[in-house]
């Protein structure tokens, strides 16, 4: 007899969403929720802001506690991989010999870090995606003086502020142009270098690791500059791949990321998908993309259970993202790339706690915005993005007009 369950692959934000929302809309056959991961699902966020620095333990950043997965009837399954996915009997392969049936089945496998081949001989050569990664990295602070970053994207920024606050002496490497590059505008680069070198972060830019010498331990990264840099800790944070290895080897259509169609589904009627590990079409942007986003995979994870439920639903979301470096809130929304005009709202060239906000024009429309330490600017072009409204942009830069008043100002 078929089976009438819900399995889903990975309980981290897009597992745990999906298996909550499917008991919301009223799913009432089982949920089993696996996860290679030994721990309670938690927030993966805090790993290079407050767990890193040691203000929150593991137990502050639980997705959910234990109780509510009883309560819902969630089993979870830690400490689990799926090794394998057969289609056609819909049996799945647990830690390559447990065999387990499937209804439906849903793909929330998240991502992995991109490695620098030969870097995992040195034991002060850290990566950063689980919790068991950050509490690595924390234990060996203890004593150390001088660490590099190598990647100045979210994660590499991250880190390097919480090593500050604890006196350690930082180098950020990166073969990109500027830091933030794959991510965010020249402005905004800029605006961010300016406050890390404030706080003393050092930036060599346009130049990548050759490799580390040393013996266990990495003792300098030496850059494909030829210079070398003197390190007692190195972490790594080059960007992340989808984890698409098991549903490629199940025949499901893979190319960058799982590929999901409006309702969040596979290339098989009984499979979805959410979160980072999909490829899917975005209609503000009209185009195909993948993210590494808590908004992506919750949104997509709502959107998936609700079709598993046998209900008609979209994923029809505008991307937005949070950092948290410093004292700085950063907030972005939307898709750069297509703008005509960036419109400067606050001080650009002289970075504070009053912050600022960047709005990406086109044809007079706002398309994304990147608001520091600026709540209400961030939560009113969301809305913007969404109404399409075409605007005039001296409104939108004259700090005198609320930001929810810029509606008012529409051409
Ligand atoms: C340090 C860090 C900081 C971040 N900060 C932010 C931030 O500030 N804001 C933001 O929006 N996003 C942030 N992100 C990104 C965000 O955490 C991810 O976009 C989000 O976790 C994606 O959720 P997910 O459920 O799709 O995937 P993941 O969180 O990657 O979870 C996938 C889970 O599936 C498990 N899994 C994979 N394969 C298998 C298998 N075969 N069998 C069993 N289990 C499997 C994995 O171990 C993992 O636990 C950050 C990420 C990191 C690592």
């Amino acid at each position: 007899m078929s089976k009438t369950n819900c399995v889903i692959i990975g309980a981290s934000h897009a597992g745990v969403s999906l298996a909550m929302q499917l008991r919301r809309e009223g799913w009432s056959h089982e949920i089993v929720l696996i996860s290679d991961d030994v721990q309670l699902p938690y927030h993966r966020p805090p790993l290079s802001k407050d767990f890193l620095n040691s203000r929150k333990d593991l137990d502050q950043i639980r997705l959910r506690p234990e109780k509510a997965f009883e309560d819902n009837n969630i089993e979870l399954r830690l400490g689990n991989k799926v090794t394998a996915v057969d289609i056609v009997s819909k049996t799945l392969v647990l830690n390559g010999d447990e065999k387990f049936q499937y209804g439906k089945l849903a793909f929330c496998v998240g991502s992995k870090v991109k490695k620098i081949p030969q870097s995992e001989q040195f034991a002060n050569v850290f990566y950063l995606r689980n919790a068991a990664d950050a509490m690595r990295i924390q234990s060996s602070f203890s004593g150390k003086k001088r660490a590099v970053i190598v990647g100045a994207g979210y994660i590499g920024l991250e880190v390097s502020a919480v090593l500050r606050k604890k006196g350690i002496e930082v180098t950020v490497i990166d073969i990109a142009e500027r830091i933030l590059e794959r991510v965010t505008s020249p402005y905004l680069s800029q605006y961010m270098r300016t406050i890390h070198e404030e706080h003393g972060v050092r930036f060599m830019l346009q130049t990548g690791v050759s490799h580390f010498d040393g013996d266990k331990r990495a003792e300098f990264v030496v850059c494909d500059n030829g210079e070398r840099l003197a390190c007692d800790i190195v972490i790594i944070g080059i960007g992340i791949t989808p984890n698409i290895s098991v549903a490629k080897k199940s025949g499901l259509n893979v190319e960058t990321g799982i590929i999901v169609n409006e309702r969040c589904q596979a290339s098989e009627e009984d499979i979805y998908a959410a979160g980072d590990c999909t490829e899917h079409y975005n209609c503000f942007y009209d185009r195909v993309i993948t993210l590494e986003s808590v908004q992506n995979a919750n949104d997509q994870a709502r959107c998936a259970a609700s079709n598993i439920a046998g209900k008609e639903q979209s994923y029809e979301s505008i991307p937005w993202f949070w950092s948290d470096q410093y004292d700085m809130k950063i907030q972005m929304v939307g898709l750069q790339n297509s703008e005509d005009d960036v419109v400067v709202r606050g001080d650009l060239t002289s970075p504070n706690k009053n912050g600022l906000s960047l709005f990406y024009m086109k044809e007079s429309r706002i398309v994304a915005a990147d608001c520091v330490n600026r709540p209400k600017e961030f939560a009113s072009a969301k809305q913007l993005i969404q109404s399409r409204m075409k605007l005039d942009a001296s409104k939108i830069r004259d700090e005198s007009i609320d930001p929810f008043e810029f509606k008012d100002h529409a051409l």
